[in-house]
């Protein structure tokens, strides 16, 4: 294998920044009290407003336990965890699943059919084919009939949650929920400050993001989103509004380049092939969990895609930036209103048409 055929991995591990992150806009981000810390490979803040900032320290603690904890049941990464042990099982027998997984195996499969596939947890041997989730980068693309053989592998149809028991049907099937857990990581910590009186504070995991209340009287949550073109400029900062959630994902952050060409880390389960022709895709809805997978679904169905996806969920705000120059923004109408573009970016209202 030469060094022109495989130019660069960049590992899921060192994946440290999501597509999104938190910015101020009548106060600088850094005075407010904030900590970060790592889990399932990436980083996750804490933000509170400054009234709460006694509790910050045992509240993030406290989160870090959490997000630990799903990550130990639910990284493909690691051999002992439930949805490895349910990939090795494929075939042979259903495994008990933890209330954890169970939820969110569950919500994979709802998110799978809502997205008429675009969106599939059992993915896992496609990612593989195309070097990800530790395998080898391949030295070539892999050939037509390659990519034919493993989707046989791949239908979210085919797993079967009951009784706290899940199972895949076929030896060599494996899931991989990499694509929703995060967001369900910060909806539980959502939970648990509400729940011990934490009411104004935003949580970023890796560009999953939810927000409580406000910052500060009179002022919303802003999150700027990251030109996908250029990571040291944001393209635009969104309100969020407290209790709604956004989460985005980006071909930027997570690729392999297979001679001299780059694929994404989102591939189009209907095709077995990396998904192209979007750079980014940004959503704003009601929870993470949802904005976590509805943005791997909408990268994948792409602006084409995109109005079909949206009727299933009309409630979903979204932004998608096309991988064409000179860069374009695409929203829905009701983002526009929230969304307020860097001086240099061209933005129009998603139509059917694009
Ligand atoms: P990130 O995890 O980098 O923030 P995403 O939320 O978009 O980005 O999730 C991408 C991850 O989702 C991949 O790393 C993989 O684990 C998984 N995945 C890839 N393609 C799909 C797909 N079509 N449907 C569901 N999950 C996918
Ligand atoms: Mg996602």
């Amino acid at each position: 294998m030469s060094s022109e055929q495989v130019i660069r991995t960049v590992p899921h591990r060192t994946n440290t920044q999501g597509g999104a992150s938190f910015l101020g806009r009548l106060f600088h981000a850094s005075e407010l009290p904030r900590r970060a810390f790592r889990s399932m490979g990436t980083v996750a803040t804490v933000t509170v407003r400054t009234d709460y900032a006694e509790r910050l320290a045992a509240v993030t603690e406290h989160i870090r336990k959490i997000f630990d904890r799903l990550e130990s049941k639910m990284s493909a990464y690691r051999a002992d965890s439930e949805i490895s042990l349910l990939s090795r099982m494929g075939g042979v027998e259903p495994i008990s699943v933890s209330e954890d997984t169970d939820t969110v195996l569950s919500l994979a499969r709802h998110f799978g059919g809502l997205s008429a596939g675009a969106f599939d947890s059992t993915a896992g041997p496609l990612m593989r084919l195309w070097g990800f989730n530790g395998a080898q980068v391949p030295p070539v693309r892999p050939s037509e009939q390659a990519v034919r053989e493993v989707l046989k592998l791949v239908d979210y149809r085919r797993l079967t949650i009951q009784d706290g028991t899940a199972f895949l049907p076929v030896k060599g099937m494996e899931e991989d929920v990499g694509g929703i857990a995060k967001g369900y990581a910060v909806d539980l910590a959502y939970d648990y400050c509400l729940s011990v009186g934490i009411r104004n504070f935003l949580i970023d995991f890796s560009g999953n993001v939810r927000a409580s209340g406000r910052p500060e009287w009179g002022t919303e949550w802003q999150i700027g989103v990251r030109n996908p073109f250029d990571r040291s400029r944001i393209i635009g900062k969104i309100a969020l509004p407290g209790g709604t959630a956004l989460a985005t994902s980006g071909s930027y952050e997570r690729y392999v380049e297979i001679a001299g060409a780059r694929f994404s880390h989102i591939i189009d389960p209907r095709s077995g092939y990396p998904a192209t022709g979007t750079a980014s895709v940004t959503v704003l809805c009601k929870d993470a969990t949802t904005a976590d997978a509805l943005s791997t679904a909408f990268f994948v169905v792409g602006a084409c895609g995109a109005h079909a996806l949206l009727e299933k969920v009309p409630s979903a705000e979204l932004l998608i930036v096309p991988d064409t120059y000179p860069m374009e923004l695409l929203l829905t109408q009701g983002l526009r209103e929230t969304f307020a573009p860097a001086p240099e970016v061209r933005s129009r209202v998603l139509s059917p048409k694009s």
